[in-house]
């Protein structure tokens, strides 16, 4: 067996079909962000700014988190030392799961290392206690829910994206008596459209079924305690499983769900994913805590964040770029294609400093290629004024279509 021609096909094959990934090099500096310093391949540097992290509020950098790390830190080391199980459970994650069921108004949490693997342990984990399961997942839902469900040996329905008769006619096809879970996202972050969470609790209401959402792109930015659609929408209580990550609008890393206690008690003892790996540093719960704690305080972040992503689509539209509005906080410019996508990327990032990754296939869908821009309350006027003079002067230069403007 030659291994190595093997690992060289495989690689080939993403190059010709366009989808090999290049990291691109990026240092951020402790309270300059978006500013950051891009390390090019050739030993240079120049200063960009990040137009498409998920770090959506900058409290990445927030002094209070930071202030709570360095604590943690001094008070006890870098690493938890171990397993939940086996000495790697602190205070400080206790502290993070409190905070983060009062968050969700549930009786408890349970911290995973990422909402990636709080998705997948948990959906791969649901059929071992609810022996017969079928779940119901949303077609477009992210990479993590779709990875729990496909290995966790139980049966699934996938239903057309955020389609309510879809998911109706699936259920209503199954046996009543057999247990049921819908597993849906918020808000899917590729079109920035959001889940119908209120159609789909009566829809499970009705079959009897349980519910699962995932609102990693909206916990610490929508409801008045940043708590996620679900509290602005005033239908947590519905929910069974609430799904969030600690890494983006909260700015350090970690993932969890929000249940009732013999469901969060359940997995805790079943998952594997959560039972066989080291907790998280305490640093990082620590981190997280606080800023869950200031977001469920300060609105303040979560409006200008909004208005930020008001202007901006604004902007684009006035110039009459095409891009997708569902009204989140998500701009995502549809370009249409993956040679002007990456040549649009690496224009504004080598000419302006503007670093945006190109979203491809198979993130999005053939043809549907974008560029998704992330605008946060540190994004200040000039920078806003310099991507939009910059996707002016491209869209023109690449001799993209414009939608036709009113008046
Ligand atoms: C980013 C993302 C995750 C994974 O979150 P991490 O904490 O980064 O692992 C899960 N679900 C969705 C919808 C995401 O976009």
């Amino acid at each position: 067996m030659d291994y190595s021609a093997k690992l060289d096909e495989a690689l080939n094959k993403l190059h010709e079909e366009g989808r090999y990934r290049t990291f691109i090099d990026i240092e951020r500096k402790n309270g300059q962000f978006p500013h950051a310093t891009w390390r090019k391949p050739d030993g240079s540097e120049q200063p960009i700014t990040v137009w498409c992290g998920n770090d959506y509020l900058g409290m990445g950098q927030h002094p209070v988190v930071l202030a709570a790390m360095h604590e943690a830190i001094e008070a006890t080391g870098a690493g938890s030392g171990g397993t939940r199980n086996i000495s790697g459970t602190t205070v400080y994650h206790k502290r993070l799961e409190a905070e983060l069921a009062d968050l969700h108004g549930k009786e408890a949490a349970l911290l995973f290392t990422s909402a990636y693997i709080a998705n997948d342990a948990t959906l791969s984990t649901l059929p071992k206690l609810f022996p017969g399961l079928i779940i119901y997942s949303d077609a477009l839902n992210h990479a993590s829910m779709i990875e729990g469900v496909r290995r966790n040996g139980g049966a699934k329905r996938i239903f057309r994206h955020n389609d309510l008769a879809h998911l109706r006619a699936l259920l209503e096809a199954d046996d009543p008596a057999a247990p049921k879970l819908i597993a849906f996202e918020s808000i899917y972050s590729m079109d920035g459209d959001f889940g119908p969470i209120k159609e789909i609790c009566d829809l499970a209401d009705e079959f009897g079924a349980l519910t699962y959402i995932d609102e990693v792109h909206a916990v610490g930015m929508y409801g008045p305690r940043g708590a996620g659609v679900a509290e602005q929408e005033r239908l947590m209580h519905r929910i069974d499983i609430i799904n969030g990550t600690l890494a983006k609008a909260y700015g350090v890393m970690g993932g969890y769900i929000a249940a009732s206690h013999k469901l969060c008690d359940a997995i805790r003892s079943y998952a594997p994913g959560f039972i066989f790996t080291t907790s998280l540093p305490p640093a990082i719960a620590a981190g997280a805590a606080a800023s869950v704690a200031h977001l469920k305080h300060d609105n303040s972040l979560r409006e200008k964040h909004q208005e930020q992503a008001a202007k901006l689509k604004l902007r684009l539209k006035g110039m009459g770029l095409p891009i997708i509005d569902h009204g989140s906080h998500i701009v995502p410019v549809m370009v249409g294609d993956p040679v002007h996508t990456k040549a649009l990327s690496d224009m504004l990032l080598e000419n302006y400093g503007i670093y945006v990754q190109p979203i491809n296939f198979p993130t999005v869908p053939r043809g549907t290629e974008r560029l998704r821009f992330t605008p946060s309350p540190v994004h200040g006027p000039s920078e806003m004024e310099t991507l939009i003079q910059a996707m002016d002067a491209l869209w023109s230069h690449c001799a993209l279509n414009r939608a036709e403007l009113a008046g």
